[in-house]
This record gives structure tokens, C-alpha cells and sequence, in this order.
């Protein structure tokens, strides 16, 4: 049984479940979705890779740094625990894994620059060079990217990779394609 942990910290939490459910059926494995919110909840599971939705990332670091949650620094020390563990952070969870804010190294090493491509009615959908259906919603653009590149929309970076761990400036669990989340899944085995 594979332990999916998913930050429920604000955003397209119920999206991500749904899609990463989807993926599962689609690869026939059996999972967990385990919902954390509280530094509490991350040390009571051993997780096996981590959903970090998309969102506001100012509201998912007030809520997530908060005395009450303590979720982010928690996370944080997760990953750099378990660097090669899988992660697929989209959007606001991209923002957070390039720039954490809490003194400590970058989870992904790429510069990024929030709403770079305007409001919320600058919102758009187009496909990626690999085919895949980018949602990219009040998005994030990545600027210099030292990391891997996952994948590029018309020639720009729009995904970064350090081994298991992927940041994605779009929405994957929105589309019917579940390729993203299988990748999750299948980086567990
Ligand atoms: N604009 C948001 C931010 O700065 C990100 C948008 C999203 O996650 N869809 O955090």
C-alpha cells in the first residue's frame, strides 16, 4: 500500500485527490490518501510522496506557519529528510518549493516570479510541447532554472525536476489527463 500525503493547507486540494484516485485505478495500485494539516498529522503517518496543491501561496504560508498548523516548516523538513521521496507541487506549491522563505535551501533551484502573466483573466489554457493540457491559472512564470526542465510551453519552462521531485507552474489535477499523478505513483515503486 502506497501513503499519499496531500497538504490541506488551501486551494485545489479536492482536485488532486480525485485525480491522484484516478491515476491509481489507472495503474491498478492500491492507495492511501492520508489529508494533512497539522505538523501533527505528517509526524503520526509515514508518507510515501506528497501532493502540494496549487493555491494562494501567501495564505498557504500564513495558514501553514501558523502556531496552530505548523504543516509548512513541517513539510519543509520532510523533504530535505527525504530528498529522493516523490513530490509533485503545482502552482502555489511550486512557488513555495522554489522559495520557502524559512532561511533554508530551495526544495527545486529555479528563480520564480508570481502572477507573471497577469490576473486572474489572464488565466489560460494551452497545450505544452509534450502534448499535455496546461490550465495555468493566475500562474507563476520560472525564471532562471538551475534544475532539471520537466517540461516547456512554446520553448518557456513551465515544469522543474530534482530527481523525484517535480514543480509544475499549472494545473495537472484539473485535465483528464492523469499523467502527472501516474508519475507520482510510479516513482513510489
Ligand atoms: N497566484 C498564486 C500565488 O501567487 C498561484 C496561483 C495558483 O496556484 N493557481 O500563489
Amino acid at each position: 500500500m502506497v501513503v499519499i500525503g496531500i497538504a490541506m493547507l488551501q486551494g485545489a486540494r479536492h482536485a488532486h485527490i480525485d485525480a491522484i484516485q484516478r491515476a491509481a485505478k489507472e495503474l491498478a495500485m492500491e492507495i492511501e490518501v492520508v489529508e494533512l494539516r497539522t505538523a501533527e498529522d505528517l509526524q503520526q503517518q509515514t508518507i510515501d510522496a506528497l501532493l502540494l496543491p496549487g493555491g494562494e501561496s501567501t495564505v498557504m504560508r500564513l495558514r501553514g506557519n501558523d502556531q496552530t498548523s505548523r504543516l509548512l516548516p513541517a513539510l519543509f523538513a520532510w523533504m530535505r529528510e527525504n530528498d529522493s521521496r516523490p513530490v509533485l507541487a503545482t502552482c502555489a506549491g511550486a512557488i513555495l518549493l522554489a522559495d520557502p522563505q524559512d532561511g533554508g535551501e530551495p526544495l527545486v533551484d529555479a528563480d520564480i516570479d508570481r502572477n507573471a502573466y497577469g490576473g486572474q483573466a489572464d488565466s489560460f489554457e494551452s497545450e505544452l510541447d509534450c502534448g499535455f493540457p496546461g490550465i495555468f491559472i493566475r500562474a507563476p512564470r520560472f525564471g532562471d532554472v538551475r534544475d532539471e526542465v520537466e517540461c516547456t510551453l512554446s520553448g518557456e519552462i513551465v515544469g522543474v525536476r530534482r530527481g523525484n521531485r517535480i514543480a509544475l507552474t499549472f494545473h495537472p489535477e484539473l485535465g483528464n489527463d492523469s499523467r502527472y499523478h501516474r508519475m507520482l505513483l510510479e516513482a513510489c515503486a
